[in-house]
């Protein structure tokens, strides 16, 4: 963790904000300036807050200039830092969701979950204490929902398949989508020569490849020139990179259905496959980085993804075909 925010200033009042999750470049934020009003996508965690207020104060901007804070999704790295932040921000509203406003409203279930995955001092070390959010503050956004801020337009798209919770926004002036997990995860840190690797995420436990796929092209019928990604900035959603993206969907898929009856060290066997998919892709696409550093910038996501997989093959097999819940 740094001292000093890392943020670049994009086009169209968009800043993107390093949320210092796990480390660095994993997680973005967006602050979207318009006329002195504010709107900030995603949160990341409540200790990526005070890098929020040094970006503002560079921006000659306050908390008290945010109207709203936007998760496209209620998994904490993306929402952790939402009861917090709005409790800075007395200004604001929170726009999330309608699947995802109870738990905002009321986070012990988020809690919950988290702690038994990272136990709890694991949970306070990454996100801090997770507060609830006073339900007269929350707006809940269906499908089609829009919203302005200074004449300033988004429309929000419902987009399950990373999670039946999800968002993504649609913000007119740029032409650009904010996509959180919908549109995949990009490091720009692993530099190629040809195109940027980009690839689904699968997290526990919504994952529905037919509804991600479904998901993937209601974006790109807005016929978007930028794609905000929060893992990691901005991307554009050229058609190599689209069917990159939605390949790596049906791939990831396929390697779980080939292991539908191997139930023995699974997860393990799942993640082996997935980290040799995007080996080889990152060697199709001519990485700079040496072996051990692509390694390194996969496993973590390789490993939550086949944990996903996992999760969905388990229901995959009990429905004889994958559900949307
Ligand atoms: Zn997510």
């Amino acid at each position: 963790m740094t001292n000093k925010a890392n943020y670049q200033q994009l086009s169209h009042g968009i800043t993107v904000m390093d949320t210092e999750y796990m480390s660095e470049e994993i997680a973005a934020l967006y602050i979207v300036e318009e006329k002195g009003a504010v709107a900030i996508i995603e949160t990341g965690t409540n200790h990526s807050i005070p890098y929020v207020k040094e970006v503002l104060e560079s921006m000659q901007l306050s908390f008290d200039d945010v109207r709203y804070i936007i998760p496209t999704h209620v998994h904490l790295d993306h929402a952790g830092g939402a009861g917090e932040l709005m409790s800075q921000c007395s200004n604001a509203e929170l726009v999330i969701h309608p699947y995802g406003a109870a738990h905002m409203i009321d986070p012990s279930r988020l809690i919950a979950g988290a702690s038994a995955v990272y136990g709890e001092e694991r949970l306070n070390e990454l996100y801090g204490d997770i507060k609830p959010i006073n339900k007269e503050r929350v707006i809940e956004a269906a499908d089609g929902f829009k919203l302005t801020m200074n004449n300033r337009e988004f429309e929000f798209l419902d987009t399950p398949g990373h999670a039946r919770h999800h968002f993504c926004v649609y913000d007119v002036k740029s032409n650009g989508i904010f996509s959180g997990d919908t549109f995949g995860l990009s490091y720009p840190h692993l530099s190629t020569k040809k195109d940027r690797l980009i690839f689904a995420t699968t997290t526990p436990v919504q994952f529905d490849p037919d509804a991600l796929l479904a998901s993937i092209d209601k974006i790109m019928a807005k016929n978007p020139e930028q794609i905000y990604l929060t893992h990691y900035s901005q991307i554009i959603p050229t058609p190599e990179i689209v069917e990159q993206l939605k390949e790596s969907v049906k791939a990831f898929a396929q390697i779980a259905v080939d292991f539908t009856d191997k139930t023995e060290n699974r997860i393990e066997n799942i993640n082996q496959n997935i980290q040799n998919y995007l080996l080889k892709k990152l060697a199709e696409l001519d990485c700079d980085q040496d072996i051990e550093t692509q390694k390194n910038v996969i496993k973590f996501d390789s490993l939550l993804n086949a944990q996903g997989l996992d999760f969905w093959l388990t229901k995959y097999r009990d429905t004889a075909k994958p559900t949307a819940h």
